[in-house]
């Protein structure tokens, strides 16, 4: 009897080694899995939606810098995500990855101005993105929920992006000289480049607008770069969205404020992501502005704490 040995099995090698599996279908890609880089040549991702912790951010042209920034309500996870196509690479940045607390909030407490600590708090993150000219932009004023008044929640978000510009603070430090400009042009009708999960492609209009944000999200901002050889990057584009389905915003504290928001606290850190400040830590600067997340009733983010004025005066005056 003749027994008859079966080689080992073998599999074919792959046709495209590398090739990761989501360039065959098409599904949101983990950002996890662009953290070292997806090279072009693997497949084009252009257009394909990418998954932070809780933010997308879709994957910009070649030579283009696609960014979103999550802001959570008390307890809520915040996100930040970044993707960078540029030398035939898509590259992941932010929160999806880390092991710091930003998006882990722990500070919960109601505002008392007593308490306010964000004058002895030094910390900013710089983004890389500038901009260099006057970043103008346009409100969808319609988008406004009935239960304020347009006018006033056109002035409360005017106002965040003045008093981010001017460097309005409470910590002595001199306003008005940060080289850092908007103008907020007419009203329009056009809605910001996003989807309920975050960020979609970009058409050359800065809208700010309220809508539909997805779980703890209290807004979001989004935005688009280009490089400039050498230095940050410039910005190209950004848009604002404030949530409109999950909390109630207000203008004016008031009376007995329970459960409800700021905007004009909400806007100024907004608009700083859209000047190039990341968020800072929640757990050891909770009263710095672009700290990110804010308790009910907080008004602390209206004025600059001491880090986030440094960071503002470092990218446009240093
Ligand atoms: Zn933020």
């Amino acid at each position: 009897m003749i027994l008859a040995i079966a080689p080992a099995a073998q599999s074919a090698p792959p046709a495209n080694p590398g090739r990761p599996a989501y360039c065959d279908d098409a599904s949101i890609i983990p950002a996890e899995a662009l953290a070292n880089g997806h090279l072009d040549q693997r497949c084009d991702i252009t257009g394909r939606t990418v998954l932070g912790r809780n933010l997308t951010v879709v994957v910009p042209p070649a030579g283009e810098t696609a960014w979103g920034e999550n802001m959570a309500e008390s307890g809520g996870v915040a996100d930040e995500l970044t993707l960078t196509h540029r030398g035939g690479r898509v590259t992941a940045t932010g929160a999806f990855n880390s092991t710091d607390d930003r998006g882990t909030p722990d500070f919960d407490g109601g505002y008392s101005a007593a308490a306010d600590q964000s004058c002895s708090q030094l910390d900013y993150v710089h983004l890389d993105r500038k901009e260099r000219d006057t970043f103008h932009w346009r409100i969808n004023i319609g988008t406004t929920p009935s239960y304020i008044s347009q006018a006033n929640a056109d002035f409360a978000i005017a106002s965040g992006a003045n008093w981010l510009v001017s460097g309005t603070n409470d910590c002595g430090l001199q306003s008005g000289i940060i080289n850092a400009s908007h103008a907020h042009d007419s009203a329009t009708t056009l809605m910001p480049n996003m989807t309920t999960s975050g960020c979609g492609s970009r058409d050359s209009n800065n809208v700010v607008a309220f809508a539909d944000r997805t779980g703890n999200t209290l807004a979001t901002a989004c935005g688009w770069t280009f490089p400039v050889f050498g230095y940050t990057n410039e910005l190209q584009e950004a848009d604002i969205v404030f949530d409109n389905t999950s909390r109630n915003w207000f203008t004016n504290v008031p009376a007995g404020c329970s459960n409800q928001y700021d905007l004009a606290s909400v806007s100024v850190h907004e608009f700083g992501h859209v000047f190039g400040l990341g968020h800072v830590s929640e757990s050891t600067t909770p009263w710095l502005t672009m700290s990110p997340n804010l308790a009910p009733c907080n008004t602390s983010a209206r004025t600059l704490g001491r880090g986030d004025y440094k960071g503002m005066y470092d990218r446009y005056n240093v």
